[in-house]
């Protein structure tokens, strides 16, 4: 009596809340950063609910998830994350949660061919952990490529709604399309073609697209802080050598390495803002990563005269 008593309730709830059905219900996304969480609310528009997992201005490398991440992760339809060393907590994870439905994308492997291109002409592994950058995003080109596989698996999940997924992402490919054409015509006239990282660098892929040279104190997002004064003297050397108007940092940076690079070449310090996270006001005001992208084109221009 008990047990008919349940379904009678839960088959009137069903009927009562529009939105509960399968075909209503929206379809629930997950983005562990930022810019699998941009490219998928650029796709979806108000067709499907779009999550963020990391919290905004929040350090992507060190992020723990929580009990109520664990079950929101266990209770959405596309699961989307990098793949590379930064979350490799999401095997862990993943493997308790997981269900048939689930549809689980990484970013490496949106842009697989690139990584396998750049794993194949290297000789060792310390030269493929020198080189290996999982920070596929920084490229336009990739950004499409990223954007172009979640177009396609949100398609697949909510068919109905496939033609408008197809629509936005038309547009969206386009707007990319243009960020490209800017980010290649600052470097097709540019005065020089190399740039000083005062810090990490997690643009290689970037760098790679735009035919730049690159120097840095360490590579990806290495947790290292403290470079050695060797590297820090070959930075002021480049820069003083090749008079190099600009030295970076990136976003979250205490940007002290850049200062004092800075203060001994009369570079000026410049923000690259490799788009991990977004600061919470840019998060609140919907700042996309178009935004972000064109203020990098400012700032590389800058650089590169
Ligand atoms: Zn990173």
């Amino acid at each position: 009596m008990k047990q008919l008593l349940f379904f009678t309730l839960a088959a009137a709830l069903l009927a009562a809340s529009p939105g509960y059905g399968q075909n209503d219900k929206p379809v629930n996304v997950i983005a562990t950063i930022f810019p699998p969480y941009d490219f998928a609310r650029e796709i979806a528009g108000d067709k499907a609910n779009v999550t963020m997992l990391l919290p905004p201005a929040s350090e992507s490398h060190s992020f723990e998830p929580t009990p109520r991440d664990i079950i929101a992760i266990q209770n959405c339809d596309v699961f989307i994350y990098v793949g590379g060393e930064s979350d490799e907590w999401v095997n862990g994870v993943l493997s308790g949660v997981i269900t048939s439905g689930m549809k689980i994308m990484t970013l490496m492997d949106c842009v697989e061919a690139v990584k396998e291109e750049v794993v194949e002409g290297m000789e060792s592994k310390e030269e493929i952990n020198s080189e290996y950058d999982e920070h596929v995003w920084t490229s336009p080109r990739n950004a499409k490529l990223i954007a172009q596989k979640i177009s396609d698996t949100l398609s697949e999940v909510d068919a109905a709604n496939a033609d408008t997924y197809k629509q936005n992402t038309a547009r969206y490919l386009a707007e990319l399309d243009e960020l490209d054409a800017k980010f290649q015509a600052v470097a097709d006239s540019a005065a020089r073609k190399t740039i000083v990282f005062g810090d990490r660098f997690p643009f290689r892929y970037f760098a790679d697209a735009y035919g730049l040279a690159y120097f840095a104190a360490f590579p990806g997002c290495s947790t290292e802080t403290e470079p050695s004064a060797a590297t820090v003297k070959f930075l002021i050397d480049k820069i003083n050598a090749e008079h190099i108007p600009v030295v970076f940092q990136i976003e979250l940076s205490n940007g002290r390495m850049a200062a004092a690079i800075s203060e001994s070449t009369g570079a000026k310090t410049l923000l690259l803002h490799s788009c991990h996270n977004i600061s919470k006001s840019d998060f609140e005001s919907g700042v996309r990563y178009l935004d972000i992208m064109t203020r990098n084109a400012e700032a590389l221009k800058e650089a590169l005269n």
